[in-house]
């Protein structure tokens, strides 16, 4: 150990390199011994896990030291009216933040004592957007025409490189000489990043060739990855889901303690006005916690909560009572690939049925995509019922004060 320690410390051997040399339990091991004596920080418990190292160090993470625990609670049963999701489930939500499985919980209750909530997938596809240097208009108009036009053997390139992905729409967008190509594939289980980056760049190398385009970048930014951007909102990127629930006048009485009317006056007052106002991409009360919390647990791109808190939740006030919905234009989810092999991660989305590839392919996906808009539904009927019944405040002082 001393030896490893001294020579990273001298610079003849890379902290990242430790690997070629030790069985990654040991590199891992001797990494976090050469920080805690650089940081003087004890690392004793972020050295303590069970999960698997090798698949972490192939598949997962670089120079690593060991992991961070997050808790895990449960909010359900919730009951889903879906198209490919179990009938009923729990929730896994990994999160620092008291309260917040106790407020999903009691949405997942309104929702399963309503009879359900109704959850449709209604677009399904992850996008690369390549941004190529034409050298004129002209040039541009030229490559977007010759796109147009050869879509068969784009389609074959793309598709050269996966067995599960297909690619079914490629929208271009010229701004002076720049042009983006939206490319958006169905990648059935995976959240596909990875797969549609892979078969864009086999693209990207096809119309260079056959264009004189010059590829500047496999990321145009108009894919958009991890950014809040309009065009996710109005285009869609990863699952496009929505979920809705009719709640009755006694319903929503007996357990939010408030009524249709208030809870409508403050979806429109806080959601859509106050959503305005501050110029938010997003018309929601807190999505993103839920998203949050359950991309965590199943292994999920935590980055990719940017793109799911553009969610939209609306309220109608309806005979007898309130329709609530959340419309999810971009949700990026996946069952099989990025973090989703790690056992703990595995054992959440076990916990919801839908872990590894479905069959057919893509269905499980699918069903976490409905899993999670209804979790999301839980969640803002909870809060706004709370801020209806002026509660909020209550709930946090009883529940998450340290
Ligand atoms: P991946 O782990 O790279 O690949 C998943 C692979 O699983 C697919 O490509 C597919 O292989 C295979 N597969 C097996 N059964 C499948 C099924 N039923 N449905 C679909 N595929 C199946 O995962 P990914 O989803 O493409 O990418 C996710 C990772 O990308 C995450 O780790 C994320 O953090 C990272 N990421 C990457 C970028 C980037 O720009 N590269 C950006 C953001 C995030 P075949 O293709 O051979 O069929």
């Amino acid at each position: 150990m001393d030896d490893y320690i001294e020579r990273i410390r001298s610079g003849s051997l890379k902290l990242y390199a430790l690997e070629k040399e030790l069985d990654a339990r040991e590199a891992v091991r001797v990494r976090r011994a050469f920080i805690e004596e650089e940081t003087g920080a004890n690392l004793d418990t972020i050295g303590s896990f069970s999960m698997d190292i090798d698949q972490a160090v192939r598949k997962n993470i670089e120079n690593m030291i060991g992991a961070v625990q997050v808790p895990v609670g449960v909010a359900g049963p919730l009951a889903v009216k879906g198209e490919y999701a179990r009938p009923s489930c729990y929730l896994p939500l990994a999160t620092t933040e008291g309260a917040l499985v106790a407020s999903v919980n009691r949405g997942c209750a309104l929702i399963t004592r309503a009879g359900g909530a109704d959850v449709r997938v209604l677009r399904d596809g992850m996008t690369r957007a390549p941004v190529f240097a034409a050298r004129d208009i002209v040039h541009a108009r030229e490559i977007v025409t010759w796109v147009e036009e050869h879509m068969t053997e784009i389609r074959e390139a793309a598709e050269s490189t996966t067995s599960h992905g297909k690619l079914f729409e490629i929208v271009p967008y010229v701004a002076g000489t720049n042009v983006f190509l939206r490319m958006e594939f169905d990648t059935k289980d995976a959240m596909g990043m990875n797969m549609v980056t892979i078969a864009g760049a086999k693209v990207g190398d096809l119309i260079e060739r056959e264009t004189g385009a010059r590829l500047v970048a496999l990321s145009g930014n108009m894919c958009t990855d991890k950014k809040p951007a309009a065009i996710n909102l109005i285009r869609g990127r990863g699952r496009t889901v929505v979920a809705g629930v009719k709640l009755s006048d006694d319903l929503i009485a007996d357990l939010l303690k408030t009524d249709a009317e208030t809870l409508a006056l403050v979806n429109y007052r806080k959601n859509m006005v106050g959503s305005a106002l501050a110029g938010s991409l997003g018309f929601n009360a807190h999505a993103a916690n839920v998203i949050a919390a359950i991309f965590i647990a199943c292994g999920q791109d935590a980055a990719h909560v940017v793109e799911g808190s553009t969610c939209m939740t609306t309220v109608e006030k309806v005979d007898g009572g309130a329709y609530v919905a959340v419309t999810l234009p971009s949700l990026p989810v996946g069952t099989v690939g990025g973090g989703t092999g790690l056992a703990t991660q595995r054992e959440c989305l076990d916990l919801l049925g839908v872990h590894g590839g479905g069959t057919p392919p893509g269905t499980n996906a699918r069903a976490l995509a409905e899993i999670v808009a209804a979790g999301v539904l839980a969640g803002e009927l909870s809060l706004l019922g709370a801020l209806a019944a002026q509660h909020l405040a209550r709930a946090h002082q009883q529940l998450g004060r340290g």
